[in-house]
């Protein structure tokens, strides 16, 4: 038998996304608060976070900004609709007892 767990988040639950530097392995925050600075450099050791002008960048801003969007709309339109991810969910076998 396996047994499946299933993550569903709230997209107002979202608040940051973490990304890891790719030479030191610190993590920065991309809050989604938008008065909030980017960091594009490692705090750490100056690499940059993620090169300027490739496609990741773009759609990792471009996800930041859809998520304060959609966070924003739900709040002043009070739309009554449930909004949530599903993350993959994970498996791992049971045994029984
Ligand atoms: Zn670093």
């Amino acid at each position: 038998m396996t047994l499946e767990t299933r993550q569903i988040i709230e997209v107002g639950d979202i608040d940051s996304i973490s990304l890891e530097c790719p030479t030191c392995h610190t993590r920065v925050m991309w809050t989604i608060q938008p008065e909030r600075q980017l960091l594009m450099e490692c705090p750490s050791c100056r690499t940059s976070i993620c090169p300027d002008g490739t496609d990741v960048r773009r759609s990792l801003i471009a996800f930041l900004q859809s998520a304060r969007a959609l966070t924003q709309a739900l709040k002043v339109e009070r739309c009554p609709v449930g909004v949530r991810l599903s993350l993959t969910p994970t498996t791992r076998p049971v045994t029984p007892s």
